[in-house]
C-alpha cells in the first residue's frame, strides 16, 4: 500500500527514530509499503520518518552504471538499524534533493565513500562499501532517521537563499496536506 509522504515542516521529520528490536510482520509490511511509496514517487531512497514512522529503517533503489557505461537497475533493498562506519577523508560536492522537500535541490559536500552496516529483513547483519551517489543516498537517509534534513547541512549564504523557497514548500505541501 502506498503511504502518504510527510513534507518539510512536519515535526515527525525532526524526531529521532528508534532502533528496531525485532523484525515483526508489521516491520515487514512497513518495508513493503515504503518500497511501493518510494517507487510511486520515483525516489531512490525513503526513510521511515518520511511516512510518519519513527523506526530505524530505510529503503533504497538505485540504478548503477558499470565500466562500459551500461546502466543496471537493482532490486530495492531494506536497511534496518543502519550505521555508517569509516567515512572517507575525501569528500565531494553534489546536488541533493529529497521527496519530503519537493521542487528543491541544493549543492552539498559529503564524504565520497562510506561503509554501511545494517540488518536485512531476515535479521542478518551485513556491511557494504559504498561509493559516490550510493554513499550519498545512504548518508541522506540516515540523516532522516536522526531528524536531520540535507538542507540543514547547507550553511551560510546558500542556506539563506533557500529560506524563502523552504517557506513556500512548507506552505504548499505540509500545511495543505495537514489540513485535510
Ligand atoms: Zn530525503
Amino acid at each position: 500500500m502506498k503511504l502518504p509522504l510527510r513534507y518539510y515542516g512536519d515535526p515527525v521529520l525532526r524526531k529521532i527514530a528508534q532502533p528496531i528490536e525485532e523484525i515483526t510482520d508489521e516491520i515487514r509490511q512497513l518495508a513493503t509499503d515504503m518500497i511501493e511509496t518510494m517507487e510511486a514517487n520515483k525516489g531512490i531512497g525513503l526513510a521511515a520518518n518520511q511516512v510518519g514512522r519513527l523506526v530505524r529503517l530505510f529503503v533504497s533503489s538505485m540504478d548503477y552504471e558499470d565500466e562500459e557505461g551500461e546502466v543496471h537497475s537493482q532490486e530495492p533493498e531494506v536497511y534496518i538499524n543502519p550505521v555508517i562506519t569509516k567515512p572517507s577523508g575525501a569528500s565531494i560536492e553534489r546536488t541533493e534533493a529529497c521527496l519530503s522537500i519537493p521542487e528543491l535541490s541544493g549543492p552539498l559536500t559529503r564524504p565520497l565513500t562510506i561503509t554501511l552496516e545494517a540488518t536485512d529483513l531476515e535479521g542478518n547483519r551485513f556491511a557494504k562499501e559504498c561509493y559516490g551517489y550510493e554513499a550519498r543516498c545512504f548518508m541522506h537517509e540516515i540523516d532522516h532517521l536522526n531528524g536531520t534534513l540535507y538542507v540543514d547541512r547547507i550553511k551560510g549564504k546558500r542556506r539563506k537563499e533557500l529560506e524563502p523557497l523552504l517557506r513556500k514548500i512548507k506552505k504548499k505541501y505540509y500545511k495543505t496536506n495537514s489540513r485535510k
